[in-house]
């Protein structure tokens, strides 16, 4: 035993697995000690609120910011809110538009919900008049009774009849076009707060304009409509080949007066069969006693089943193969009035953060039917696009309002489809749906205005060629364009849309806003290396540097960025990925360095009477790091060749030996590793960013010779006139540097990559009460070295940002950063 316990070898594999076991404990300490850093930092009760009334619609694709919401409930209110606001306004029925056309940033948004009084209803005459925020729902609770039903609306009953009338909407109806032609009259607040009438005899051209006139002419407040008789309907379902419907449509469905209801349904991900479902009157005996659908009625069935079918090309066989054969199995008899009381939950309330669910419509002149098709299915195939549901309607003619979107017979093709949420999924649904847009215009078609706002100016006029009349209504009772919204923003001509329409075509030129709150905890990451710079160059011990509050700051950013951000914006996966690799591995580093700096550095501190040439070159290293990233990203810095100076460009023996062979040690292990991991974290970012990332692309107001003479940096991209111009600046360090000075050439942002906010930080003395214009503070921040300060976070409106740049310097306080997208 003595022999086998003596021997070098068997001591030495001894010391090594002993070392090993405890290098082990060691390092799974350390890891517990990182994650319970992560956990415990932060600030968990941040919940400041960036706005207070942001409205958004069912896709949650659209958040818009807005001064005021206001929810009248009668005329009067109405008139006393347009004339007791000067900004924008805007309208909101029941919401369910898809791309902000209730909304305008900043702007005071009419709620019309409560707005829903019956004014008069004469049962003999079928006619009804209504206060426009009435849902359809409502209104048949109200006529079921006098067995009357709506004569024209949408397949769900949850819609404003209002919203419905500003659409123009249209329904399964056989024998009807859009809905104005069960309009009788309207009743409309003007922005000069005159309450006037029209009707197809009085006012016509504010009717033509009004009704499908998306809440850009006035509040539409009162609303007769014409009536139909409540009816027994039975359904009938049969399938076909799609190149057989158009013929099938015009023998059997399009002039039979008993068929009340019809659509067809085409079959992902072919397209080639379709199913006719329709509804006819009937004297059978009712299979649903229920005269209208419950509103209690839970839905959990058909959210799950849209799932299954759009999740995989098995799905969709089998809701092609079984389940709607099955669905379809069973007669059905109920009243017109069960079968147009649909309620919109009936698709599904899930969490759309990451993928939502959109509608998109396209007109097709009935005569065209057959050719479109196939151009919509090799869209559909080119760009693996996730549909859920095509399913075809049929509107007769509408020649009479401005903005028709059936100015012949045609077929609606209601497109259900899924998409992701962030700037660059909505960028390539952008570019399928153009593509879908001008199939459809090459076969004399065209598309919806209720859904998202993809289409450019110019398929906008071929598809609505009368817009100018629109356009002519508008600039006559409305002058000051306040009647306003994300649509008008982008189609009513203003030099603001003929920009945003230039700069929409380059490129990942749309950003997400959110960005601008969440390079707060990254940019962090800059701030902190240059605190640290700071520190040591100004004779302090790297071992008193404050790593703990470091790590706690940057998760406190963190939290209170995403507690401002959170639900507004659409999840950015990406970003926080990001967010959450540097700051736990910011985390690691810093618990590292603090045990260390504060053992084994102590110590080597204490034998040393001043700076070593190693400490000094660890400053240098710093500050250059702390430079750098300023204007690159972190990981191009030259690690390596630093981790070698140490050793070249220092004496290895000298005074303080000790100090300098663990600073020597410490510096180049931690260089090196740094170099490595740069490496590796470079290579991906390169990949995921490419080199376009590099510049912010805006649209700025202002003297252009002034604004190009502002930096070589700076880029004039295109003059649109009056001082309307498109340009790019740096991003980054180099942001913040040429942004002021635009500002102080006389430019007024307009938007930068999209965008209307954007954030910007200060650093001043800790009791200093300086508030920079039109800018809200949203917390204050540490700032470590030099001490005595503090950091302030704020947010401004991109409209205000030179207003608020150019206050800074009348209050002594010193612009930091301004965060770009
Ligand atoms: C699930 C789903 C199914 C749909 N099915 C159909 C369908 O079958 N047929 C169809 O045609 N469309 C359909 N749509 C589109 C929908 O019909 C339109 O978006 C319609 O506008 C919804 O009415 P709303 O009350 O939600 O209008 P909102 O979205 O609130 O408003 C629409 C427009 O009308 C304006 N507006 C609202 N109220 C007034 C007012 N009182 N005065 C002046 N302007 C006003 C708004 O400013 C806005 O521009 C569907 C949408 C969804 C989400």
């Amino acid at each position: 035993m003595a022999e086998q316990k003596g021997g070098f070898v068997p001591r030495t594999r001894r010391f090594l697995r002993k070392a090993l076991r405890y290098s082990g404990i060691l390092f799974a300490t350390y890891l517990l000690l990182v994650v319970l850093a992560v956990w415990v930092a932060g600030d968990d009760d941040f919940d400041v609120r960036l706005h207070d009334y942001v409205v958004n619609d069912i896709t949650e694709l659209n958040p818009v910011p807005m001064a005021d919401v206001v929810a009248p409930t009668s005329v009067d209110e109405i008139v006393a809110a347009v004339l007791g606001s000067s900004g924008p306004i805007s309208i909101g029925g029941g919401r369910y538009s898809m791309g902000g056309q209730t909304a305008i940033d900043r702007g005071l948004q009419l709620d019309m919900r409560d707005f829903d009084d019956v004014v008069a209803l004469d049962a003999d005459a079928r006619e009804i008049t209504v206060q426009s925020g009435i849902s359809w729902r409502e209104l048949q609770e109200y006529i079921d009774p006098y067995d009357l039903s709506v004569k024209i609306m949408q397949t769900y009953a949850n819609f404003s009849v209002g919203g419905s009338l500003s659409v123009n909407v249209h329904g399964r109806y056989i024998g009807h076009g859009p809905v104005i032609s069960s309009v009788k009259a309207i009743q409309l607040v003007l922005a000069d707060g005159s309450v006037v009438d029209a009707s197809r005899e009085q006012n016509p051209e504010l009717f033509f304009a009004a009704i499908g006139g998306y809440g850009g002419i006035g509040v539409i407040t009162e609303v007769t409509l014409d009536l139909a008789v409540n009816e027994k309907v039975g359904r009938q379902t049969k399938t076909m080949p799609v190149a057989e419907y158009a013929e099938y449509f015009a023998t059997t469905i399009r002039d039979n007066k008993d068929v009340v209801f019809h659509n067809a349904d085409m079959y992902p991900p072919d397209f080639e069969q379709v199913r006719d479902v329709s509804w006819y009157i009937t004297d059978e005996d009712l299979t649903i006693e229920d005269r209208l659908i419950a509103t209690d009625e839970t839905y959990w069935l058909l959210p799950k089943a849209i799932n299954f079918s759009n999740s995989s090309g098995f799905g969709k066989w089998t809701r092609k193969s079984v389940m709607d054969p099955l669905y379809y199995a069973f007669d059905r008899v109920a009243w017109r009035n069960w079968e147009a009381s649909y309620d919109v939950r009936e698709l599904g309330e899930g969490d759309r953060s990451e993928k939502t669910w959109v509608l998109q419509e396209y007109f097709i002149p009935v005569e065209n039917f057959d050719r479109f098709v196939p151009k919509m299915r090799d869209i559909f195939a080119k760009h693996e696009v996730d549909v859920v549901n095509v399913s075809i309607r049929h509107a007769l003619p509408d020649p009479d309002s401005y903005l028709s979107w059936a100015r012949n017979e045609v077929f609606a093709f209601v497109i259900y489809h899924s998409q992701g949420t962030t700037a660059a999924d909505r960028q390539q649904v952008g570019i399928w749906t153009r593509e879908m847009i001008d199939a459809i215009l090459s076969e004399n078609g065209a598309y919806y205005l209720p859904y998202q706002p993809h289409a450019t100016n110019d398929q906008f006029r071929a598809a609505y060629p009368n817009a100018d009349q629109y356009f002519a209504v508008k600039q006559a009772v409305d002058p000051d364009n306040r009647f306003r919204n994300k649509l008008w923003e982008k189609y009513y001509p203003t030099k603001r849309a003929e920009v945003r329409e230039y700069l929409d075509g380059l490129d990942g030129y749309m950003k997400g806003e959110e960005q601008t709150f969440l390079t707060v905890p990254e940019w962090y990451l800059v701030f902190n290396p240059n605190e640290y710079a700071d520190f040591l160059a100004s004779g302090n011990n790297p071992s008193s540097f404050p790593y703990w509050k470091s790590i706690d700051e940057y998760w406190t950013l963190y939290d209170r960025v995403n507690a401002l951000t959170d639900g507004l914006y659409p999840e950015n996966t990406e970003y926080q990925v990001m967010l959450w690799v540097i700051g736990v591995s910011t985390t690691a580093e810093f618990v590292a360095k603090g045990i260390y700096e504060n053992t084994i550095g102590r110590l080597t501190r204490w034998t040393a009477s001043a700076d070593t040439p190693e400490d000094l070159l660890i400053q240098e290293a710093h500050a250059a790091y702390g430079e750098l990233i300023y204007y690159e990203p972190w990981y191009v810095f030259p690690f390596a060749s630093y981790a070698g100076k140490i050793w070249t460009d220092t004496p290895f023996f000298g005074k303080n030996f000790l100090r300098k062979l663990e600073r020597k040690l410490m510096f180049s292990a931690e260089f090196a590793f740094k170099a490595l991991y740069a490496k590796a974290i470079g290579f991906g970012s390169q990949a995921t960013y490419g080199p376009s990332a590099g510049f912010a692309t805006m649209h700025v107001a202002g003297d252009k010779a002034r604004i190009a003479a502002v930096d070589p940096r700076v880029k004039v991209l295109q003059d649109f006139g009056d001082g309307h111009l498109a340009m790019t600046a740096p991003r980054w360090g180099g942001f913040t540097e040429v942004v002021p000075q635009l500002a102080t050439a006389g430019a007024e942002f307009v938007e930068i990559n999209g965008n209307d906010e954007i954030v910007f930080t200060t650093v001043e003395d800790a009791d200093s009460d300086a508030t920079p214009a039109f800018a809200r503070l949203l917390f204050n921040s540490l700032v470590i070295s030099p001490t005595g300060k503090k950091r302030s976070v704020y947010v401004v409106p991109v409209a205000d940002l030179s207003h608020a740049l150019n206050s800074l310097a009348a209050q002594d306080v010193q612009l930091e950063h301004i965060f770009d997208f």
